[in-house]
């Protein structure tokens, strides 16, 4: 429980990974709140990375703990020695849910429900859960409302909205504080070449032809990770317990549309496009209202597409050393959707 003057401890789950880590940063960095400690767990899989903390490693603020969020044990002491956790861990690639779905159910569900369990045991904290805007399947036209029922077509959906679920249970039974948000495609720098935007990218600067899923008529809203991170820190702060917040970029391009713009931006033409069969049962559009966010946290996306694209391509460009290794380590070729 949190006592005004003494330092707010944070636990981030997934701390890590792409939008774990740019959260910790950001938090750290110099719009942080004031007094906040920070512990970041993680079980660093094929996507947690700690040279994504590199920055932040020797900041007396901070501390890792390399752990997994299914470890009841260890879970239940990290949960008491804080005062809020903001839960990124998850498995988070569609494709390899298709490929095979057991880690997915393991952490996106038991590590979720490892996490309540802790949280009702010591009482009076505050969860932040991070979600997506997949939970609640495909629109053709239209915004989804957060009370939108969920009806997730790829096993990593369906994982997540199981969490979903459990959490807002946990509210609903226990009287837990459990604010949900969740967002659309995230981009920027520090991304797994697994995933859509970076893994073009980095295809393009090696001069190899990027694959395209179907007709490429796909639909994704582009939300940078730092107005994601705004999104999660005015939930955090501002939101309400029991309550789903969205959070959009307000970019909606078809997947053709961000390829000729990843193209514009790397210098390359769309002979560099190569056609791939289309991922199964795929995701036609996504499409979330934010305006619960925006009228009662105040939320506006700051970053425009134009400029963050560029950005993060130049970050691709400037970080070779980076990525190199984690292209070595893909067997999955193809992807659409992060
Ligand atoms: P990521 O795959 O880059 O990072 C996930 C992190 O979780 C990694 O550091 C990994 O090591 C860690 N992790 C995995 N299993 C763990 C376990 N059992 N115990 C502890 N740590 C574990 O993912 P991301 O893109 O940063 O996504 C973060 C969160 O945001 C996820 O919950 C994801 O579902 C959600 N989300 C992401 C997007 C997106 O566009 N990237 C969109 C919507 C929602």
């Amino acid at each position: 429980m949190h006592h005004g003057n003494v330092p707010l401890r944070i636990l981030v789950t997934g701390g890590a990974g792409f939008i774990g880590s740019h959260y910790v940063r950001s938090l750290l960095g110099p719009g942080g709140p004031a007094e906040v400690r920070l512990t970041v767990l993680d079980r660093l899989t094929y996507a947690g990375n700690p040279a994504n903390l590199a920055a932040v490693r020797d900041d007396p603020r901070f501390a890792f703990v390399h752990g997994d969020v299914c470890d009841a044990g260890l879970i239940d002491r990290l949960v008491a020695a804080h005062d809020q956790v903001v839960h990124f861990a998850a498995e988070s690639h569609v494709d390899r849910s298709i490929a095979g779905a057991a880690e997915f159910s393991r952490t996106n569900v038991l590590g979720t429900q490892t996490l309540l369990d802790a949280l009702v045991r010591h009482g009076g904290r505050t969860l932040v859960h991070v979600s997506t805007d997949e939970v609640y399947g495909s629109i053709g036209a239209g915004s989804w409302a957060e009370d939108e029922p969920l009806r997730p077509n790829s096993p990593y959906a369906a994982t997540k909205a199981a969490g979903d679920l459990i959490a807002l249970a946990f509210h609903r039974t226990h009287g837990l504080d459990v604010r949900v948000t969740r967002c659309s495609n995230n981009y920027g720098t520090h991304q797994h070449p697994e995933k859509v935007i970076p893994l073009f990218v980095t295809h393009l600067l090696d001069g190899r032809p990027v694959p395209l899923y179907g007709d490429g008529s796909h639909v994704r809203d582009w939300l940078h990770v730092d107005d994601h991170v705004q999104g999660i820190e005015l939930v955090r702060t501002g939101g309400r317990p029991g309550e789903v917040y969205h959070i959009g970029g307000g970019t909606e391009l078809t997947n053709k549309e961000l390829t000729g713009l990843v193209l514009e931006a790397c210098g390359a033409g769309w002979d560099s496009v190569e056609h791939v069969p289309d991922r199964k049962a795929h995701d036609a559009r996504y499409s979330v209202d934010c305006t619960k966010i925006r009228t009662e946290l105040g939320y506006r996306p700051r970053r425009d597409f134009a400029s963050g694209l560029a950005e993060t391509v130049a970050w691709y460009r400037a970080h070779r050393t980076w990525w190199e290794p984690l292209k070595e380590g893909m067997t999955c070729r193809s992807t659409s959707r992060s």
